[in-house]
């Protein structure tokens, strides 16, 4: 491993968020990457440096390396990368699915994205306004066909829960696992979602605070954030994948911006044992 110390996800930890890419291929207008101004790092590290970074941590069965993005597929090295990660990291996959599935098909073995889970490793986020269900259905299908376990989430946006619900409908009696998703953020003047901490993503003011995070979250570049709030505005990261030293620390860390949290951070949700009432961060006021 070439001087780079081992990172051992602490007991605490509940995912290990890996952002291959930002970019996406779509372009849906609630696209939660733009909360704020979206002014996160577009540059990548290549396929070979996240294999060397993530190939350090030493996580459990039930704790995998989620491949996220934006559209992590849009990484030249996607495939690369799922098949040089070390056999004992689990790899789970958020995805529009707009890729070249058929190569995937041919290169990915599918029990190497098989783990024991109670929800789908493949989760295919699907977005009326951008996406075509007769093409995707076909796809996730394909997919399936070939011994991959995908799962389709419709998110329910006021403006598109009819069409989820439809698709829900389809999808379910065509075989597909498709679960509704909870709409996070503003729209015409509501807020929607389940926060812990009330305020914490209106925007409206900034407040210090003690945060610890659950998660893992590293960007394209490799920097390692604090929490998607730091990752989606490019604040200033707490570490490298690929520094020799780094490791994560389960302590509180002051913040100076509570109130522009992002909701992905404070949503409470499921946590990877699908019990309910789970956030992401646990936020003290000194
Ligand atoms: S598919 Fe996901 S990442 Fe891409 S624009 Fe839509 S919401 Fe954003
Ligand atoms: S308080 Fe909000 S913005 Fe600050 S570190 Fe925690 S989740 Fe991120």
């Amino acid at each position: 491993m070439t001087g780079l110390k081992p990172i051992i996800v602490p007991k605490n930890s509940n995912y290990l968020a890996v952002f291959l890419s930002l970019s996406c291929n779509m372009k849906c207008s609630y696209c939660i990457n733009y909360f704020e101004e979206g002014n996160f790092p577009k540059q990548r590290i290549s396929g070979a440096d996240w294999v060397k970074g993530l190939n350090r941590i030493v996580s459990r069965d039930d704790v995998p390396l989620t491949l996220q993005g934006g559209e992590p597929s849009l990484h030249p090295d996607f495939i690369y990368i799922i098949n040089n990660i070390k056999e004992d990291l689990q790899i789970d996959i958020l995805t529009n699915l707009k890729f070249d599935v058929d190569r995937f098909i041919k290169e990915v073995d599918p029990d190497r994205l098989n783990r024991n889970a109670p929800y789908a490793n493949i989760r295919v986020s699907y977005h009326p306004e951008q996406m075509d269900l007769d093409q995707l259905i076909p796809t996730a299908l394909k997919m399936q066909d070939a011994g991959f376990r995908v799962g389709v989430y419709g998110v329910l946006h006021p403006t598109q829960t009819e069409l989820v619900n439809k698709a829900l409908k389809r999808c379910r009696e065509l075989g597909i696992d498709f679960r509704p998703k909870e709409f996070l953020g503003h729209y015409n003047g509501n807020t929607y979602g389940t926060f812990l901490y009330p305020g914490a993503i209106d925007k409206k003011f900034e407040k210090e605070c003690l945060c610890r995070t659950t998660e893992l979250i590293i960007g394209p570049s490799g920097d390692v954030y604090r929490c998607h709030h730091d990752l989606y505005e490019n604040f200033p990261p707490i570490g490298h994948i690929l520094d020799p030293e780094f490791q994560m620390e389960d302590t509180f860390q002051i913040c100076k911006v509570y109130g522009h949290c992002n909701p992905c951070d404070i949503k409470i949700k499921t946590n990877r044992l699908q019990q309910y009432g789970h956030t992401s961060v646990e936020i003290n006021f000194p």
